[in-house]
């Protein structure tokens, strides 16, 4: 069993226990178990075995028995009693935005709503009785998340298509007759959300049979369809995948296909249409018939008299540029990055220590960590009281003296309260290296609130960076709507920054927003907002993003350096 379907399995306990009001105290022990186990990597059968599971952060005796029996029986006891007295229409209640356990349990037993359709058609027919905490605006609410819900069904998260894209990739590489692997989609194109893998197997000169029948093969590979040309089918952990088998000639042309988008790729084709060529699953034709010959894939747009467009920019038609216009900009790549600005540590809800941050920073080869715990008000992560700052400050400048020159750079993620103050006196927030400002509580507000909110945290002359603008979480909860425009204007205006988070769950700021921030000079920073050391690995998935942008290294604080972000902080001057 792998430490995350375990850490699936342990969340539905502990919501169970907030659905059924049991036991809150066990119900967040298994909460935080699950969070520690979604960043282990080697499956629970073999920590067990090696007698490491209680030394996982987390993990006490109890979690620990469960895991044992789950590894026998994939279920256990105490979570079968509790399914059993809870409706499975009632547990997906949860998945509406603003629909904790206890707004469920009143629906549950005060109204008799028993799953997400019954309780649409209940607002919708305005049949609901009235209900302790449940307004006419909070049904309003649910409704708009039903049908953000609708929309999410079916794709899924940048990290969990990752993981199962690197699986596959290990399982076709070992199949003999292969000659090269391609994944397209939108996991190539660098979107925020996939729906199936995308995938290109290249076989051998006169391979394709043998291939064929040896991917057909895999070992926990549930294909559902392997008689045309593409296959349809899953992975061992569910995650839907396209693939194909080709022979070398196809390749050029069938990447182009499997990238998209669809609107691009469609553009592409009449283009082609327009010259005399046609463009095929297959290959590129000219006017008379015969095959271009493509050695790569930017041929395939350079023989049509077009500018090699990058798979992150291929969303749209309007990236379709005559060749020689050379109109893309380099964007920010992962080996640009020399440190990052948002993570916690365990001063607040971070699972590792400051010093075990930094020593994995240093071994991943960055220059510098920006450790930015939560603020006082935000209880529920242990936000940090003055005088605990001042301690976690004591124990940095140690660490700085023993890490040189690696440096931690002392932030604070302060939370811009639901009146617009901040969290922090600014005698205080003056004292930091630097300050990140964002939400975390009183979401329901209305476009216009949440800009206000936004933009009077940005006027405060000691605030730094914007973190997570929208506070979306992708196909969970869509957020609170802001006035992209206007922040990022006023962000211009302050000379402030605005990160993009990459927690694969937010990727917020909108990557549809980076082009403008680029134009008004604001900075953008990509911030994992990293609570364990795993988690500092997420830079991937906002460089990913930044491409769509592009987002460009000059423009991305995490390219500065240590100094220049300093400097850049105390007297707004971008390093040249
Ligand atoms: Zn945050
Ligand atoms: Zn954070």
């Amino acid at each position: 069993m792998t430490p995350q379907d375990a850490a699936e399995i342990l969340r539905r306990y502990a919501l169970l226990l907030d659905l059924l009001d049991e036991d809150a105290f066990k119900a967040r022990a298994f909460a935080n178990a699950a969070r520690t186990l979604d960043e282990q990597t080697e499956s629970i059968e073999h920590l067990i075995a090696e007698h490491r599971l209680a030394s996982i952060k987390g993990v006490g005796k109890a979690v620990e028995a469960v895991l044992k029996e789950l590894t026998e029986r994939e279920t256990f006891k105490d979570l079968e009693d509790a399914q059993q007295r809870v409706p499975q229409g009632v547990m997906e209640l949860l998945r509406i935005q603003g629909l904790g356990p206890k707004k469920a349990r009143v629906l549950w037993q005060q109204a008799k709503i028993m799953s997400v359709d019954e309780l649409e058609t209940a607002i919708r027919a305005g049949s609901l009785p009235t209900l302790p905490g449940i307004g006419e605006k909070t049904l309003n609410n649910f409704l708009e998340s039903i049908e953000f819900l609708r929309v999410a069904a079916g794709r899924h998260h940048r990290h969990f298509a990752t993981r199962e894209m690197v699986i596959l990739h290990d399982e076709l590489q070992r199949v003999t007759g292969v000659h090269a692997i391609y994944f397209g989609g939108s996991l190539r194109r660098g979107c925020e959300t996939i729906g199936d893998l995308d995938v290109l197997v290249v076989a051998e000169p006169g391979a394709v049979g043998v291939v064929s029948d040896k991917v057909r093969a895999i070992p926990g590979m549930n294909w559902t369809n392997t008689d045309g040309e593409i296959w349809s089918g899953a992975t061992a952990n569910g995650f839907p995948v396209e693939l194909s088998i080709i022979a070398p000639e196809k390749t050029c042309a069938r990447l182009v296909l499997i990238t998209g988008s669809k609107q691009h790729y469609q553009a592409l084709c009449q283009h082609a249409a327009k010259l005399g060529f046609a463009l095929t699953k297959d290959g590129l034709m000219d006017g008379s018939g015969s095959g271009v010959k493509l050695a790569t894939e930017r041929d395939t747009y350079r023989a049509l008299g077009l500018e090699p467009v990058p798979p992150a920019l291929r969303e749209t038609a309007e990236t379709l540029v005559p060749l020689g216009s050379n109109p893309f900009l380099r964007p920010v790549e992962r080996r640009d990055f020399r440190g990052i600005l948002h993570n916690h540590s365990t001063y607040s809800d971070g699972l590792n220590t400051i010093r075990q941050m930094a020593e994995a920073m240093m071994a991943y080869g960055y220059d510098y960590l920006g450790i930015a715990d939560h603020s006082r008000a935000a209880a529920y992560a242990s936000g940090l009281t003055p005088q605990r700052v001042k301690e976690q400050w004591q124990e940095i400048d140690a660490l700085n003296r023993e890490l040189a020159p690696f440096r931690i750079l002392k932030g604070t993620e302060v939370d811009i309260l639901p009146d617009g103050r901040l969290d922090f006196e600014d005698d205080l927030l003056a004292d930091f290296d630097y300050v990140v400002v964002s939400i975390h509580s009183k979401f329901q507000m209305t476009e216009e609130e949440a800009t206000a909110r936004l933009c009077g945290a940005l006027e405060n002359p000691h605030v730094d960076i914007l973190g997570h603008p929208t506070g979306r979480l992708l196909l969970q909860r869509e957020g609170y709507s802001i006035q992209h425009e206007r922040v990022i204007q006023c962000a211009a205006k302050h000379r402030k920054a605005i990160e993009l988070n990459c927690n694969p769950y937010r990727l917020d700021l909108d990557w549809r927003w980076l082009a403008r921030c680029e134009e008004l000079g604001v900075p953008v920073p990509i911030n994992p907002d990293a609570h364990s050391i795993p988690e500092l690995n997420h830079m991937q998935y906002g460089a990913d993003v930044a491409a769509k942008g592009p987002l460009t290294a000059a423009n991305c604080p995490s390219t500065w350096t240590a100094d220049e972000f300093l400097n850049w902080c105390r007297n707004r001057k971008k390093p040249t």
